[in-house]
């Protein structure tokens, strides 16, 4: 596979083509990565320094293959985009500036002359649903497609638990008290490098007072009668549509993974 900063390369049959067809395309790459094996085939990932026209080929970004892609395609084509993306963002030591190098028998940047390791980065996101009987609360941030009205979600800070984290991002966002935090799933989210943990927290308390700048809309909304909502395959659909079936009795969903 092939990654700009355009997105992936992909053609009629997907974004993985014969590694030595692509080394024959001129791509100007940046450097290459073995991202594992799927269906039995070792993958490899071109990262590259910016975009090219390659015949029958166009580029495409990671979320289109999110919300419409095969999950398992777009589970390989997630770790490359954050092996890529790491990768792109350590050619330097990032303490004394020299050019760094791949280490062979881990994931690893190395700088030879201060001896620093950089390891590919997770950041820890914090999502949740916060609920009151019959009602869930949902926002909208400005950057959403219009109308979509999602759960509350922020990152952690040093220092933060997070459960800390959550009861923050909540104070913050909509000024609201929670209690019963509850654990429920996680999501690798490499947007361009998160790990979502969801969690359903219940109302304990205040008025909803909207973040300035942040959040555009937040309100109580039942569940019998909810806006539209995230894409399906998303940690919050999962939250929201996981509370819903539960209080309506009906089958529980099942989070992509
Ligand atoms: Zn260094």
């Amino acid at each position: 596979m092939a990654r700009s900063p355009e997105g992936f390369l992909f053609d009629a049959n997907g974004a993985l083509f014969p590694r030595d067809w692509l080394k024959r395309q001129g791509l100007d790459v940046l450097c290459e990565h073995g991202i594992g094996h799927f269906e039995g085939e070792a993958v490899f990932l071109l990262e590259l320094r910016s975009a090219a026209e390659v015949p029958g080929c166009a580029w495409q970004g990671l979320r289109r293959f999110m919300l419409e892609g095969d999950f398992d395609t777009y589970k390989v084509l997630g770790y490359a985009a954050q092996i890529g993306t790491w990768a792109r963002e350590h050619r330097f030591c990032g303490s004394c500036g020299q050019p760094m190098s791949q280490i062979q028998w881990e994931r690893a940047m190395h700088c030879q002359r201060c001896d620093l390791r950089s390891y590919p980065r997770i950041s820890p996101s914090m999502i949740v649903l916060v609920t009151r009987g019959d009602e869930v609360l949902l926002a909208r941030s400005p950057r959403f497609v219009t109308g979509v009205y999602s759960t509350l979600a922020g990152f952690a800070e040093p220092g933060e638990s997070a459960e800390d984290c959550l009861v923050r991002e909540v104070r913050e966002e909509v000024a609201v008290q929670v209690k019963n935090i509850q654990y429920v799933g996680s999501q690798c989210w490499p947007f361009p490098h998160s790990m979502m943990l969801g969690f359903h927290a219940e109302y304990a308390g205040g008025d909803i007072v909207m973040q300035p700048d942040e959040i555009e809309d937040a309100q109580w909304f039942n569940v019998h009668d909810l806006p539209p909502l995230p894409a399906g395959r998303s940690i919050a659909r999962y939250l929201i549509d996981l509370y819903v079936a539960r209080r309506l009795g009906l089958p529980e969903p099942v989070l992509p993974r």
